[in-house]
């Protein structure tokens, strides 16, 4: 059996954060990823600034090949019903159009880690001084002795499951898709990402230009027919943005645990075990995931090296540390925070206030009708008590964590 010091699971941003802290302080770290590498990893690729310094400060500038074509992105335009456009530039220009299969596989061979695909994790036992570690090779059983594992295996975690068995009982899920048209004529603007705040359409609706096609996704609740939705949005973009597009030629979707970073109900792991990126719960708003990703997994990474450094308990270091990624991922859907300071990384109050007073209105009402869409979820007294504690502490409980 493999002795290492830490055991990552899941070979994607987060997992290569948290490998470059631990191998730059000389522990022997082995990363497990199921698929093949470089593998696919369905994602929009619109990397936010916080994310592109990080990916620059840590692992150096992309190759070319970690790039979809248009190869930057400007910013973001939100629609809504009632036909006003926003369009917001990212702070600082633009960044980086990530092609998450080269990327991801560039990124995590930089960190130094030593890496495994084709091996999936199927399970652990923390031991107290160690954890070891099941995981099947090419669908053989092997196993690992660590002494910590960090769980970076996104939405659908394994590790998390394992740890915590009843979790994914304990929140909604909900489903992403996206489907790949031929371009007949399309009026959006390809520098941007586009979301509609339109409740008629689903809880997450987007459109981009990606390799000469344009993506049109759409989010909902887990349950709902992934086909009929999407044809409701290609008819509305028709309709109504004059987005004209063949029938699509390739489709995906994944499960999302949209949700845990709007209401402070992160999961942290337990005993030596970590967990982090968006297993933890991590996702900013508009589902972007990769800058909290890339932090979060530092920070797991940081506290065990710390934790190992002054013999504490790997669990009280990062609930300690992570405290500042919780409150800048919970800031972003924090009401106050959004009218009052700069929680996100272009200027939504500007481009608000640089409309017409009857635009405006039209927009904020518009926008309630679409937070109304999540009203079933109970998150709106969960996330405004949330508020006021950030406004009375100046953070966020680390009571309701996992
Ligand atoms: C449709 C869509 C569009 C998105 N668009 C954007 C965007 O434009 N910008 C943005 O910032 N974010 C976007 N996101 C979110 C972003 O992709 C994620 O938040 C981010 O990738 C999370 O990184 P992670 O490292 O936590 O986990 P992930 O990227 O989910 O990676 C988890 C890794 O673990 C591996 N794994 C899983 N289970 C096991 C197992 N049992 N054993 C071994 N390995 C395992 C997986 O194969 C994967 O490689 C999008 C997500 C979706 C679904």
């Amino acid at each position: 059996m493999r002795s290492v010091d830490v055991v990552i699971v899941g070979a994607s941003l987060s997992a290569a954060a948290a490998a470059k802290r631990l191998t730059d302080a000389g522990l022997e770290t082995v990363v497990l990823e199921r698929k093949e590498l470089p593998r696919h990893k369905i994602c929009s690729g619109i990397l936010s600034p916080r994310g592109h310094r990080f990916l620059l400060e840590n692992f150096g500038p992309l190759p070319r090949e970690a790039l979809h074509e248009p190869t930057s992105c400007r910013g973001v335009t939100f629609h809504f019903p009632s036909m006003v456009s926003l369009s917001m530039d990212f702070f600082g220009g633009t960044t980086p159009h990530l092609h998450r299969k080269y990327s991801d596989y560039w990124a995590i061979k930089r960190s130094g880690a030593e890496i495994h695909d084709q091996t999936s994790f199927a399970g652990l036992e923390d031991r107290g001084d160690h954890v070891l570690v099941h995981a099947r090779k090419k669908g053989e059983p092997i196993e690992y002795r660590a002494r910590h594992v960090i769980g970076a295996d996104g939405p659908s975690s394994l590790v998390t499951r394992a740890i915590y068995p009843d979790y994914p009982q304990q929140i909604p899920w909900f489903f992403v898709g996206q489907k790949f048209h031929a371009i007949i004529d399309c009026p959006l603007d390809e520098q941007y990402f586009h979301f509609w705040f339109h409740p008629g359409l689903g809880h997450y609706t987007w459109s981009h230009a990606r390799d000469g096609k344009q993506i049109v996704g759409v989010g909902f609740k887990r349950g709902d027919n992934f086909a009929k939705k999407h044809a409701n949005v290609v008819s509305y973009l028709s309709e109504k943005h004059g987005v004209r597009l063949e029938t699509h030629t390739d489709d995906e979707g994944c499960a999302e645990n949209f949700g845990p970073s709007l209401i402070n109900r992160y999961v942290f792991g337990k005993g030596n075990v970590l967990v982090t990126g968006q297993a933890a719960g991590f996702l900013n708003m508009i589902g972007e995931g990769m800058s909290c990703a890339l932090h979060s997994g530092a920070i797991s990474g940081e506290a065990v090296v710390e934790a190992r450094l002054r013999n504490r308990p790997v669990q009280e270091t990062y609930r300690k540390m992570i405290a500042s990624e919780v409150r800048r991922t919970t800031d972003q859907w924090n009401p106050l925070k959004i009218a009052f300071d700069k929680p996100h990384e272009a200027d939504f109050p500007a481009a608000l206030m640089a409309l017409g007073w009857k635009d405006r209105a039209k927009v904020l009402r518009d926008m309630w009708r679409f937070v109304v869409l999540y009203k079933e979820f109970n998150w709106g007294r969960q996330i405004f008590r949330e508020m006021l504690q950030r406004r009375m502490l100046g953070g966020y409980s680390a009571q309701r964590w996992l």
